[in-house]
């Protein structure tokens, strides 16, 4: 596996993997790797001949107030785990590296960003979509692979690719989940004994809408009311936001009649997780 550092080395390398004919493959990360970004690589590597994972705690996505100093980071067991997925290319830049000290040009998508994790954490996805557009021109992947997990993430990076032209299928991967339903998450490690117990009930939550779905309900208030009555019950539970929106536009729908989307954020003491599920 060859460690890259340098942005421009990795457009170079991406460049002569191009011309060799083989297609490559990009996994973005923030690092602090678990099995969910680990079955993302899995999913490269089914779609490409050579896979590159990222890793960049990426600045301009985080919020003031955000955990950007103590987002948890491990560089060199991340690396391990990249060599034992057959990661290829682990391309780590610095952020001095990645942002010039006068950078001022951004990468905005202005629907789709405009609830959910866009309203509570404003200058988000501007952040996102400007370093994953960075990291598109820098690794040039023919395919690149997201998990549904963050789902207006997923939503939005497909838009820009499509509203940008950039010439990257967009690869979907599933939420991988501890065995207890929790979803795994970097930020997980933040939670105190008695706060991973509680966090389950972001998944129950969702659980329950899909079975009162499932038994006939369409209206979006019930379902919204019954997720509600479920992490209440958790006392270190505090609910960011819980949206039923349609699938495409993630506009608020009243009744569920298509493919609807119930994402949720919920902090856990200080540490916000989100989940998601289809309906
Ligand atoms: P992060 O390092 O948290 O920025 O996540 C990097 C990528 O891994 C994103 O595409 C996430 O959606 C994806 N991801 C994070 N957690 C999971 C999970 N539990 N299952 C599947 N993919 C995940």
């Amino acid at each position: 596996m060859q460690i890259i550092k340098d942005p421009l080395e990795m457009q170079q390398i991406a460049l002569a993997v191009r011309a060799a004919g083989k297609r490559l493959g990009v996994v973005p990360t923030m690092g602090f790797l678990h099995a969910g970004h680990l079955s993302l690589v899995q999913l490269a590597h089914e779609r490409s001949d050579v896979v590159v994972l990222t890793l960049f705690v990426n600045p301009t996505q985080f919020g003031p107030k955000e955990d950007l100093a103590k987002y948890p980071r491990d560089f060199e067991r991340d690396a391990e785990l990249c060599r034992t997925a057959g990661v290829d290319i682990l391309f780590a830049p610095e952020a001095g590296a990645m942002y010039a000290p006068d950078a001022s040009s951004y990468v905005s998508e202005e629907k789709l960003t405009r609830g959910l994790c866009g309203a509570s954490r404003p200058g988000h996805f501007r952040g996102v979509c400007t370093v994953v557009a960075k990291l598109f021109n820098l690794c040039l992947p023919h395919v690149a692979v997201f998990g549904a997990k963050d789902a207006q993430q997923l939503r939005v990076i497909r838009r820009m690719t499509r509203d940008l032209n950039f010439p990257i299928e967009i690869v979907a991967g599933p939420t991988i989940r501890e065995p207890d339903g929790l979803a795994l998450s970097s930020r997980n490690v933040y939670l105190s004994a008695a706060e991973r117990r509680q966090a389950l009930v972001l998944k129950r939550a969702l659980d329950e809408a899909a079975r009162l779905f499932k038994s006939g309900e369409r209206a979006a208030a019930a379902l919204r009311a019954a997720m509600e009555q479920i992490i209440t019950q958790a006392p270190a539970a505090r609910i960011d936001y819980i949206e039923i929106v349609d699938d495409d536009t993630l506009e608020p729908v009243p009744t569920l009649t298509r493919p609807t989307l119930i994402a949720l954020a919920v902090f856990l003491g200080k540490t916000r997780l989100i989940d998601n599920a289809v309906l």
